[in-house]
């Protein structure tokens, strides 16, 4: 008998860490994850590859890990001529952005798409050179 209620204890507990996991991380850091991106781009200052993350608020260019400078734009995928690039950005507005038709530095083409590392239908032939900064 003793042993039931000292099962049935556990079980609560068990429950309650359970509820905690799941329903605590949600409260904590739920909100956090959700307005952050991955960005797998470059730097066009240091030519860095830079994968990390960024506020989704926040527009390119992002601040550089390794040169801290807001060069970090992120990589496209030419559906043209399969190459990865980072376009050359729109100076228009005074700071550098990602154009509207992000254009393929190699093939000029802009049949092009943001690149996600490891997506199936998407095999890069290889990357196209940076673009010069500033
Ligand atoms: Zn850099
Ligand atoms: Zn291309």
């Amino acid at each position: 008998m003793s042993r039931n209620v000292a099962l049935g204890v556990f079980a609560l507990l068990a429950l309650g860490v359970a509820a905690f996991l799941v329903f605590g991380r949600r409260g904590s850091s739920g909100a956090d994850f959700a307005t952050r991106v991955m960005i797998n781009g470059a730097c066009l200052a240091c030519k860095k590859d830079v994968s990390a993350e960024f506020k989704s608020l926040d527009i390119a260019p992002y601040p550089c890990p390794h040169c801290r400078q807001s060069a970090v734009f992120p990589k496209f995928f030419c559906v043209s001529c399969k190459r990865v690039f980072v376009p050359v950005p729109d100076r228009s507005s005074g700071t550098p952005r990602i154009p509207q038709s992000p254009r393929c530095t190699a093939c000029k083409s802009t049949y092009t798409q943001g690149y996600y590392p490891g997506l199936e239908i998407q095999q890069p032939k290889g990357e196209a050179p940076l673009p010069p900064w500033p």
